[in-house]
């Protein structure tokens, strides 16, 4: 972090007329005090966050760009540098604040970000080692996050929204936003387990749909259909999961299962009877190489499933979860407040100026 630029120098006193005609000095003049060295750079402490979906000791980026002696047993899934109050950063040699030092030098931040944010930064900059799938999530819009944090400041602690962009370190993969139409008619007709959850008028409503169909009715039978899916009762998933675990066990002898099965049979070895083994189905399944990039929006759901990655996002920790995970699931909120949207994803690929000193901190860590 860079300290405020020092003050200009004072204008030199005008020399006597007198002195200046003269070509010759009786005193020669002292030389400049010696100016404070100015520290261009101070190094920050960031915090670990030691989720249970993290990978261990040295297996973990994150350990190895934050711990000295990374405990072997332990998860370190993700390095924060900013400003927000569940991970703040400190400077390393005197252990101050990030937040508070930007509180006394705003100019620090440029006069736009200083005049739009108040002293403080707009972002939260994190690496993640991911080991096992996060939640099935979304974050709340602007406006919904205001929502949430009133009605429930202890489950929603910001009222921010989480707008947030991943950058792949190592192959990263995501589930992220609803999958086509054509795509889900085929889970409903090849997954007799998900269509019998989701129940035959809703399915039959989906089945109907064309993609041209577009707009508010599509987006309402896939809303219909998802909700469905999402609050069938513990026993009618366990065992719509077990059957599809069993048989794809057994299809997997006589055929190449899919990639989405093969991530079905991996979602369940992570969490057992979980209805987020099924919703898997129902999103885009991307693989990100190192480099490629991925935005996603408010209100949109996605889930990291594993690898490595630097994510940059608005400063907020507002999540909605409803799937895999062992968490608080608010099904209701996220069924309501996702945008249903059936976009091709996007991957950005032109980020080879951050990825460069990336690779380089990564290869000198022997990553
Ligand atoms: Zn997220």
């Amino acid at each position: 972090m860079e300290d405020p630029p020092p003050p200009p120098p004072p204008e030199p006193e005008p020399e006597p007329a007198a002195a200046a005609a003269s070509p010759r000095r009786d005193v020669e003049p002292s030389p400049p005090p010696p100016q404070p060295r100015r520290r261009l750079l101070r190094r920050l402490r960031s915090a670990v966050q030691h989720y249970e979906w993290g990978r261990r000791g040295d297996a973990s980026l994150v350990a190895r760009l934050a711990a000295q002696d990374p405990d072997p047993a332990r998860p370190y899934a993700e390095l924060w540098m900013g400003t927000h109050p569940s991970g703040p950063s400190t400077f390393l040699d005197d252990g101050e604040l990030l937040g508070d030092w930007l509180a006394r030098n705003p100019d620090a931040l440029g006069p736009a970000v200083a005049a739009r944010w108040g002293g403080d930064l707009p972002f939260l900059f994190k690496v993640l080692s991911v080991a096992k799938a996060l939640s099935i999530q979304a974050h709340p819009d602007k406006k919904l996050a205001e929502v949430l944090h009133a009605l429930r400041p202890s489950t929603y602690k910001d009222d921010n929204h989480k707008p947030e962009m991943a950058i792949a370190i190592t192959e990263f993969r995501v589930l992220c936003g609803f999958a086509s139409i054509e795509e889900l008619k085929d889970i409903l007709r090849t997954v007799p387990e998900v269509e019998g959850l989701v129940g035959h008028e809703d399915a039959g409503k989906l089945m109907s749909m064309k993609d041209y169909d577009g707009g508010s009715e599509v987006r309402s039978s896939l809303q219909s259909a998802f909700a469905k899916l999402m609050t069938a009762s513990k026993d009618m998933v366990s065992e719509a999961i077990s059957k599809l675990i069993s048989r794809l066990n057994i299809e997997s002898k006589i055929r190449t299962l899919t990639d989405k099965e093969q991530l079905v049979l991996s979602l369940e070895r992570q969490y057992q009877e979980d209805v987020g083994v099924l919703a898997a189905l129902f999103f885009n399944y991307v693989k990100l190489s190192p480099g490629e990039a991925l935005y996603i929006g408010a209100n949109e759901p996605h889930a990291y499933l594993s690898g490595e990655c630097i994510e940059c996002m608005a400063t907020s920790d507002n999540v909605v979860r409803a799937g895999l995970t062992p968490k608080y699931r608010d099904v209701q909120t996220l069924c309501s407040m996702l945008t249903y949207k059936q976009v091709s994803v996007t991957v950005i690929y032109c980020v080879m100026y951050i990825m460069l000193p990336l690779y380089f901190t990564c290869s000198t860590l022997k990553v």
